[in-house]
């Protein structure tokens, strides 16, 4: 049979309350038994003391009757007076003070002789028992008789012992008594110390009460013979026996001894109740301790039971949910993991076979370090140890090997479980997502190059140009790092397209655009500025490095060799001019502008168009250092001016003073002068505005305007490093404006001299129909002189 949990609990619970039991109620028994035998044991204890006390006590009385009949069957007594007869019968036999008659009578009943008193009585006592069991001889030996009050004395209750005196034939001839009072037994049994319902009780053989403790007046001298109880006594010389008693129906335990040979029946009485009284006090103590402690077992073992049912139901509840959380995990699309703390995985679910074509044994007791792309690893080490220092959750996108060897992207999702610092990791197969994601950035980047991308050329487009620009120059101010930027312009182009086409000119661009490209490092931006114009930025650049690449861009270019006629003066090939600027931070004002860089690479590219066309201007190359530039072929030039010089003498002077005037007036300069330089000086053939006639060569600007074919413009002659340092330009009166045109040999093509304006005040640059003004101005100087 099979028996359920609980039943066996209580089954166990009940056994042992049993088992408890069982011990104490064995206990009890014992004790009971223990108390009974201590009782039984005293009982008989007493028993014996009590019955040689009186055996040796009225043994002694006894030896005294004795002593007596044997002295009256001596025959000589006859022959002593009474008075020695009295003397020599009873000389010392009283023994006080409980013996306290001894009497001799005769035949009839009559004292003959008393040990106590002073001669024979008067008195006959042949009615009385002790007498009268002698004389009809039914008593042989010592006859001890019922209480009774004594005639002669006014003492308590007495008993007398006698014995028979036989005449000389054998005949009853008398008795000897002695009377011994009550108080004895009375006072011995009171040494004996008894509980309320116990007795001590004393009888004679014949069943009569002699004594009872406690004392009963009416008891003493009763005949219970009758009694069951006192039959019982007499059957057996000593015994043990229950019992009900006779006076006072309480039930007893008995014990009880015949005195020696003595006709005396001794009991001592033990109430049951008495014997048994510690005992039931100590059971009833026991059992409620008892009582106590199986209640408390119950009540233990029901609170125990109901918390194993709780935990139980609480178990089951768990369970179930544990069930629900497992079919959740094992039908959830996304990969669920638990990590320990050293990112070994412990528990996989099954959607890892859809996502990483790996089943989860496969996976589980490895690490996530042994699966993930390398790349992503040291992102998942961070975002791992920020959740496990911030104790919560957060997000990581990386890549996972898949079976065949290609990686899915995946997106983790890290719980940090502090009880056993690992993770519970959700995995999400993003793969599509991502790889939408990538073509959209892909697009997006495609987007942004094509904003940024010029169509024609394919380089960088003025507004990509303008943004790096400004982004560069900001970092160079802030890190204190150099920045140059090339300007370059393709020579004469108006003229190539008017002369090949737009579309030769376009493809033309494209091809001068890849050759500057050529020429570049990575981290340099080619940019189509506008036009035939195209912008390099040199990161990092100096003047110098900037000033070479910008040599081999030239260079690069005109070795396309594509053929351009109307740039003859270059070779009749595809040119171009390049400004090479520099931004220094650590010259540059605190709040220079990236402007500022644009308009100095502008002004060097035009020094290099006006210069002559196919060459690379920087701010150290347009002579910022001593000495002065000499044109090519100098010698020839010189030639050329020396003629000029006669033909100017020809010429009246006012007329060369009046385009001087001009030249002030339509310019609006206080100044203006037409000039030849010749070997040491600087001649002003033609003045407005100022009276020196030659100025020496190494301090005249115009030296430099005869360098090239268009007019030199200085906006303010402290800004150029050719003119900074000038005594001309210096001091409070000096010049800081001027512009001039060349004068230009229609022949050699070289320059002369020039028409020029200066102010003392520094002015802006020169409009283009300004510049022509002054080129018109130049040209009719020539024409007069040529003339
Ligand atoms: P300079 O040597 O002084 O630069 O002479 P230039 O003729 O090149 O003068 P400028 O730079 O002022 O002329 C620019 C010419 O470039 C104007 C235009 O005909 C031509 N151009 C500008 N953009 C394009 C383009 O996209 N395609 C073509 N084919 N030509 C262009
Ligand atoms: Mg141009
Ligand atoms: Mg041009």
């Amino acid at each position: 049979m099979h028996l359920g949990r609980q039943t066996r609990y209580w089954i166990v619970l009940g056994m042992l309350l049993v088992g408890f039991c069982g011990i104490c109620v064995l206990t009890l028994v014992e004790l009971r038994r223990d108390s009974w035998t201590n009782a039984m044991t005293g009982a008989r204890n007493l028993l014996t003391v009590l019955s040689q006390d009186i055996e040796s006590n009225i043994r002694a009385y006894d030896r005294a009757l004795t002593a007596v009949q044997q002295k009256l069957a001596d025959p000589r007594i006859d022959e002593l007076t009474p008075e020695l007869q009295e003397r020599f019968l009873f000389s010392s036999t009283l023994i006080e003070p409980y013996f306290v008659g001894l009497f001799v009578m005769n035949a009839e009943g009559e004292i003959m002789h008393d040990a106590g008193s002073v001669g024979p009585q008067a008195q006959n006592f042949s009615d009385r028992a002790y007498f009268q069991v002698h004389q009809n001889g039914q008593a042989s030996g010592l006859y001890i008789s019922t209480p009774f009050e004594p005639r002669r004395h006014v003492a308590d209750t007495v008993i007398a012992l006698s014995r028979r005196i036989d005449a000389q034939d054998g005949s009853f001839d008398g008795i000897v008594v002695g009377i011994v009072r009550l108080a004895y037994f009375h006072e011995l049994f009171q040494t004996a110390q008894l509980k309320p319902d116990d007795s001590i009780n004393l009888f004679t053989a014949g069943g009569v009460m002699l004594m009872r403790s406690p004392y009963l007046e009416s008891q003493v001298g009763r005949d219970m013979s009758a009694s069951e109880n006192v039959r019982r006594f007499q059957a057996a010389p000593s015994g043990e026996f229950s019992g009900i008693a006779a006076v006072d129906g309480v039930a007893r335990v008995y014990n009880f001894v015949h005195v020696g040979d003595l006709p005396l029946i001794l009991n001592v009485a033990l109430s049951q109740e008495g014997i048994f009284a510690p005992w039931r006090a100590q059971a009833v103590r026991i059992g409620a301790v008892l009582l106590l402690l199986c209640v408390l077992a119950v009540t233990l073992a029901v609170f125990i039971h109901r918390e194993f049912a709780r935990r139980r139901r609480a178990e089951a509840t768990m369970r179930r949910s544990e069930a629900q959380y497992r079919l959740l995990a094992d039908n959830a699309t996304d990969v669920i993991i638990r990590l320990d703390r050293d990112l070994v995985r412990r528990y996989v679910s099954p959607a890892s076979l859809h996502v990483l074509g790996l089943a989860p044994e496969e996976l589980v007791g490895k690490r996530t370090k042994e699966t993930i792309h390398p790349d992503d690893w040291p992102l998942l080490e961070s975002v791992v140890q920020g959740v496990r220092d911030s104790g919560t959750q957060a997000e990581a996108i990386y890549r996972l090997r898949h079976r065949d060897g290609s990686f899915v992207w995946v997106e983790g999702r890290y719980n940090f479980v502090a009880e056993d610092q690992g993770f519970i990791v959700v995995l999400r197969d993003i793969t599509k997502r991502k790889s939408a994601e990538i073509r959209l950035a892909a697009a997006h980047a495609e987007l942004a190059t094509l904003a940024n991308t010029d169509g024609l050329t394919g380089l960088a487009n003025r507004r990509r140009f303008d943004e790096a620009l400004h982004a560069e120059h900001e970092r160079a101010m802030r890190d204190g790092a150099l920045l140059s930027l090339l300007l370059i312009d393709v020579d004469r182009f108006k003229r190539f397209n008017d002369r090949y086409g737009h579309q030769a000119g376009d493809e033309c661009l494209r091809r001068v655009a890849r050759a500057i490209e050529s020429c570049l490092r990575p981290g340099d931006l080619c940019a189509r500025y506008g036009g035939e114009e195209v912008a390099v930025l040199l990161p990092g650049v100096d003047e110098a490095a900037g000033a070479r690449i910008a040599e081999r861009i030239r260079r690069a270019v005109e070795l396309l060799d594509i053929p351009h006629e109307g740039n003859e003066a270059s070779g009749g090939r595809v040119t171009i001019s390049i400004g090479c600027a520099t931004f220094d931070p650590a010259r540059a004002p605190a709040d220079g502008e990236d402007a500022a860089l644009v308009a100095e690479a502008d002004r060097l590219l035009y020094e290099a168009k006006r210069t002559g066309r196919n060459r690379v201007v920087s701010q150290g190359s347009i002579g910022s250092g001593p000495g002065i530039p000499i044109p090519e072929r100098e010698e020839e030039r010189l030639a050329t001016v020396d003629a000029y010089r006669e033909a100017a003498r020809a010429v009246p002077s006012e007329s060369l003073d009046l385009v001087a005037r001009r030249a002030a007036q339509l310019l609006d300069a206080p100044v203006g002068f037409v000039s030849l330089v010749g070997a040491d000086d600087v001649t002003l053939i033609g003045r407005h505005g100022l009276d020196a006639e030659s100025v020496p060569r190494e301090v005249a600007f115009c030296v430099h305007t005869i360098c090239g074919q268009e007019p030199l413009v200085v906006a303010d002659a402290r800004d150029d490093p050719r003119f900074r340092g000038s005594p001309i330009a210096r001091g409070e009166g000096g010049m800081r404006f001027y512009a001039g045109a060349p004068l230009l040999d229609p022949q050699t093509g070289q320059a002369i001299g020039a028409v020029c304006v200066s102010d003392v005040q520094p002015r802006k640059p020169l409009l283009p129909s300004q510049r022509d003004i002054l080129k018109d101005l130049s040209g009719q100087v020539v024409k007069q002189m040529k003339r």
